[in-house]
């Protein structure tokens, strides 16, 4: 979303602009734009009146600085004005009817063709005509917009035949002929500044009780409207059940020709190539539906940290896969803490009150993340119906306004009868995460059974947590949540039966610093890898030219190649190795978490044993040096290899792969084995 560019406007206008005494005013706007693409340019005639003629008209309105004003006109009549700077100034007299503005302003950011490597989510386009199509942000001053008033727009966007304008607001007005093509729309709710897009799109609709659903999609992709439709009346359901009554009179989903993900009052605007992307149904347009209430109708009060997008990933992108698949919410609540370790070094960590808007990806561990994960804890903290009880109260009350973390805040503590002032100090206004360590485990037999006891303890600045411990046995799991106020606190389990192993948040429902076992390596950090390696194991020469599929997968195949014995000579430990075939030396071996046991080239991973020479096995762990990998591919054959060398490079997020007759068996990434949070208890270690 263009949040840092309405960040800076707005932070402009407040400098600006002096506070207005009195009622705010609220003006009734009719905009005529025309779209003139091969020009680059919008000819525009606002007409503008109060909605309550005994409140002030504002003297100031902000327009692209570059823009040309033809007339001002009050009544019919001429009056004098300024305009520098991007500030068109009017006096106007009390007891004026109607204000006229007529201008002209040239929109020609250039959208660079080749994206790759840019983080910036607006591509650095503000605002651009084109015959490719139209973008006009909400800060580009595309409008004459009012300081310090809210207006009420019907918008009339007309240009060549077929193309079609899109704004917030209901659809009033779609009509085409053979001169040309205009569009009409209505907002109901007060609203500063509108976004724009305009193209040559197919129509597709339907409605969801009052509501339109919209799809302006160009032709190419015309035929995915009806799913993109579908998926929006399923999402406005369920969130209309979780948020209370949708804000707007419509949802539209918009094709944009530049590759954009942006969420504006009523609608989202993708670009072409994000639209064709299958999950993007599933994925960023719940997110952008989400936006509608989180950070369109409930604004977001920069100032004190936004907060909008961590809601929007929680209960979009997270609370979707919770409903649908617990499983894939697990690992995705763990992909954010590794994100965030693998991401954001110690004392290197913003509070979420300072984070603005997606730079990089480091704020995106942050903003996005960590956020979410605040969100979820506060739920498991005040429970599920005080959560979404909460959030409906900060929709229906947050309408219209600029909504801070402190103002989400009261309204959960309202919610859920909770003081949740050390909750939110913590989480949002203090950066970093807790690190937690797990120390002095006994097992001991007692009378009727076993005690499991310890401490769990937390480096300082300390945090107040709920931890859940978890106790295993070969035929169930005993939990307990702990308080942890203080640096440290002790555990203690009486169970009847053998405890098999202890695990320290085992659901990772917590948000804290892992430890760098429990980030593992991937397939991933092998395809990433700038300093590669091939070390083919001696003996398994001919492993080589089975692997080339493979090593173009992981775009390896200039990497350089060496054998066992040469490696063992040169040691190059600044790289990040792939292992073909069984090594022999003690350098290499491969060397496996508990867990997992390796005898002479066999594998045994959950009870099951990989020695076949139709299975494949591949493993990416920990290199020599820190930040590096080693990867190793162990077919049980030359045929299993060529068989299954190409599927290696899809499972990019998984570390350990085995494969029987080229089908995948085992595909995993979280080895919690190797945490240092948690604990096996082998039988022959008890007393
Ligand atoms: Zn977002």
């Amino acid at each position: 979303m263009l949040r840092i560019l309405l960040l800076v406007f707005f932070v402009f206008i407040l400098i600006v602009a002096p506070v207005a005494a009195g009622a705010e005013s609220l003006i009734n706007q009719v905009l005529f734009s025309r779209i003139v693409p091969e020009e680059h340019r919008l000819e525009g005639k606002a007409v503008l009146t109060l909605v309550d003629p005994r409140t002030a008209w504002p003297s100031e309105f902000s327009l692209a600085a570059q823009a040309a004003i033809d007339a001002v006109t009050v009544d019919d009549k001429p009056v004098p004005f300024t305009f520098a700077n991007g500030r068109l100034r009017i006096s106007i007299q009390s007891g004026a009817g109607t204000l006229t503005i007529v201008y002209r302003i040239r929109f020609d950011d250039p959208v660079a063709q080749d994206h790759v490597g840019i983080e910036d989510p607006s591509l650095g386009v503000t605002a651009t005509i084109m015959p490719q199509g139209t973008f006009l942000s909400a800060a580009s001053g595309w409008h004459p917009l009012p300081v310090n008033a809210k207006s009420r727009f019907r918008v009339t966007i007309t240009g060549p035949t077929g193309l079609y304008g899109v704004t917030s607001g209901r659809l009033v007005g779609l009509e085409t002929s053979e001169t040309g093509s205009e569009t009409t729309w209505q907002t109901q709710r007060p609203q500063s500044a509108l976004a724009l897009a305009a193209g040559y799109y197919q129509v597709e609709r339907d409605t969801l009780g009052e509501t339109q659903l919209l799809a302006f999609f160009s032709a190419e992709n015309a035929t995915l409207a009806s799913g993109y439709l579908q998926s929006c009346r399923e999402y406005l359901q369920l969130y209309q059940e979780l948020f209370g009554p949708y804000p707007y009179a419509k949802f539209a989903v918009v094709e944009n020709f530049y590759p954009t993900g942006y969420g504006f009052p009523g609608w989202t605007l993708l670009g072409s190539s994000v639209i064709r992307l299958p999950f993007i149904r599933t994925t960023s347009l719940p997110h952008e539906i989400a936006h509608t209430w989180w950070g369109n109708a409930v604004e977001i009060d920069y100032s004190s940290g936004n907060w909008g997008e961590g809601l929007a990933t929680y209960v979009a992108d997270y609370y979707l896969k919770e409903l649908h698949a617990p499983a894939e919410a697990l690992e995705y609540r763990r992909k954010i803490l590794r994100d965030y370790a693998a991401l954001i070094d110690v004392g290197d960590d913003l509070p979420l009150t300072a984070f603005r808007s997606r730079t990089s990806k480091r704020d995106q561990a942050v903003g996005y993340g960590k956020a979410a994960m605040v969100f979820h804890m506060l739920r498991n903290l005040i429970d599920d119906e005080a959560f979404w009880a909460g959030l409906k109260t900060v929709a229906r009350d947050g309408i219209g306004k600029r909504y801070a973390w402190s103002d989400l805040q009261r309204h959960f503590e309202a919610a859920s009868g909770m003081d949740l002032g050390t909750f939110f100090r913590q989480w949002i206004r203090r950066g970093g995460a807790p690190q937690l360590h797990l120390t002095d485990v006994s097992v001991m037999p007692v009378e009727d059974g076993w005690q499991v006891s310890g401490t769990i303890l937390q480096d300082a600045p300390l945090y107040d947590l709920a931890v859940t411990l978890q106790v295993e046995t070969a035929n169930r799991k005993y939990n307990q949540s702990i308080g942890l106020a203080e640096s440290q606190n002790c555990f203690l389990f009486t169970i009847a039966e053998h405890p098999v192993s202890l695990s320290v948040d085992p659901k990772s429902d917590l948000f804290r610093k892992l430890y760098p076992e429990e980030v593992p390596a991937t397939v991933n950090d092998l395809r990433a890898s700038r300093l590669p390696l091939v070390v083919v194991a001696r003996g398994s020469e001919a492993l080589l030219d089975a692997s080339r599929d493979l090593l173009l997968g992981l775009q390896w195949h200039q990497s350089p190649v060496m054998n066992e014995d040469d490696y063992l000579v040169q040691r190059p430990t600044d790289r990040d190795l792939l292992v073909l075939g069984w090594p022999k030396s003690q350098e290499l071996l491969l060397n496996l978490p508990d867990g997992f046991t390796v005898a002479e080239r066999q594998v045994t991973i959950g009870g099951k044993l990989y020695s076949e020479a139709d299975d494949v096995l591949f493993f990416v762990l920990p290199g020599h040096e820190a930040n590096r990998v080693t990867g190793y591919f162990l077919p049980g054959s030359l045929a299993a290899a060529r068989d299954t060398a190409r599927r290696i490079s899809h499972y990019g997020r998984y570390s350990t792969l085995a494969f029987h007759k080229g089908r995948n068996q085992i595909k995993t990434t979280w080895d919690p084995v190797g945490s240092p949070l948690k604990r096996l208890f082998t039988k022959d270690a008890m007393p």
